[in-house]
């Protein structure tokens, strides 16, 4: 997705680019760049709008919802808690 300045709806001038890989979206082409106008520099491509809001509605938690969750959202929380765990693991190592 390119988004252009949010002041000027202009066209970024692109200042770098990078192929990221997300956690959950994968390899991603992720760029920065500069508005011609008002030189404010921000993210200009991005994971588009429709694969966050697939990802947010499987990430959701929903308190006031005392239904069973889904098996693939009882899977996201799974994966979550093992990267957190690790990540607290490697912390302790390091202290
Ligand atoms: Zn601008």
């Amino acid at each position: 997705m390119i988004i252009n300045c949010f002041l000027h709806n202009k066209k970024p001038i692109n200042l770098l680019h990078e192929n990221l890989d997300f956690f959950f979206f994968g390899k991603k082409k992720i760029s920065f760049g500069i508005c011609p106008k008002c030189g404010h520099i921000f993210q200009s491509q991005t994971i588009s709008r429709r694969e966050l809001n697939i990802h947010y509605k499987k990430m959701q938690l929903h308190i006031d919802n005392l239904g069973k969750p889904s098996v693939q959202k009882k899977e996201v929380y799974k994966g979550i808690c093992q990267l957190l765990n690790m990540k607290c693991l490697i912390f302790q190592n390091l202290c």
